[in-house]
């Protein structure tokens, strides 16, 4: 674990000197897509199983060869029904695209959000456009976090996925109304006390009576997407999805 999060760094540290190396694997070899990834890397790319709950979007662990794809409702969802209609994601967080992912959140490589969203696109788009009216929603960052850093990832990846589909997306809509600690590290229980109470929907109008689409750029636990989701009903939508570029946990 020191060993590759050590070698995570000087990865990290290579990148940054040298941007023309691929964000994977840190090499110089041709054929990068986009300019972010080399041909071995994108091959590497893992993407959700067919098999998977068609509430929340969990891969199941099923072996046997059926597609349950929107036909199976996990046991978690049935005991307990998740506050939006369905989430589906385009991405398994790890490997390239974790390292693509951290580069654009955390080392201000703005330039990674087109590369990403191209990743996501084929699997996001198609489910965005069953709901062509639909609002589109980025989970808010919190003020420090917005300023220290100077973008939200999750804004500019759906600002990028929706120049396709020309949907709303209304940053803004939803703002964090309490300051939270980073998410990482906090087990399920204490990543809900975190979030409890943090969002608010700053402008009704723009919720209520709407498809909602709330997207996020990764998805952990589901603390933060269910306590969004709780902000948003307040206003009264019509219905609520939920998109996330990755998902952690997944395989
Ligand atoms: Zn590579
Ligand atoms: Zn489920």
């Amino acid at each position: 674990m020191i060993l590759s999060r050590f070698a995570s760094k000087i990865l990290q540290a290579r990148k940054s000197l040298f941007p023309g190396h691929c964000y994977g694997c840190g090499s110089s070899r041709s054929g990068f897509v986009d300019g972010a990834l080399c041909n071995d890397c994108l091959g590497a790319v893992c993407y959700p199983k067919k098999n998977i709950c068609g509430v929340c979007g969990k891969s199941l662990d099923f072996d046997y060869e059926i597609e349950t794809y929107e036909s199976y409702t996990c046991g978690a969802c049935l005991e307990k029904p998740p506050p939006y209609e369905k989430l589906r994601h385009a991405l398994t967080y790890e490997g390239p695209v974790r390292e693509l992912m951290h580069s654009f959140k955390f080392q201000s490589h703005r330039r990674l959000c087109a590369p990403l969203a191209n990743l996501g696109h084929d699997r996001l788009l198609p489910w965005f456009e069953e709901w062509p009216d639909a609002t589109v929603v980025p989970v808010p960052l919190a003020t420090g976090r917005l300023f220290k850093r100077g973008y939200n990832p999750a804004y500019l990846l759906a600002k990028k996925l929706c120049e396709h589909t020309r949907q709303t997306v209304a940053e803004g809509a939803l703002r964090r109304i309490k300051n939270t600690k980073p998410q990482f590290g906090l087990n399920i229980k204490e990543r809900l006390d975190n979030v409890k109470g943090a969002f608010a929907v700053y402008n009704p109008d723009a919720i209520k009576g709407k498809r909602v689409i709330l997207f996020d750029d990764i998805h952990t636990t589901g603390a933060t997407v269910i306590e969004c989701c709780k902000a948003l009903k307040k206003a009264k939508p019509k219905s609520i999805r939920v998109a996330t570029l990755c998902r952690t946990g997944e395989n």
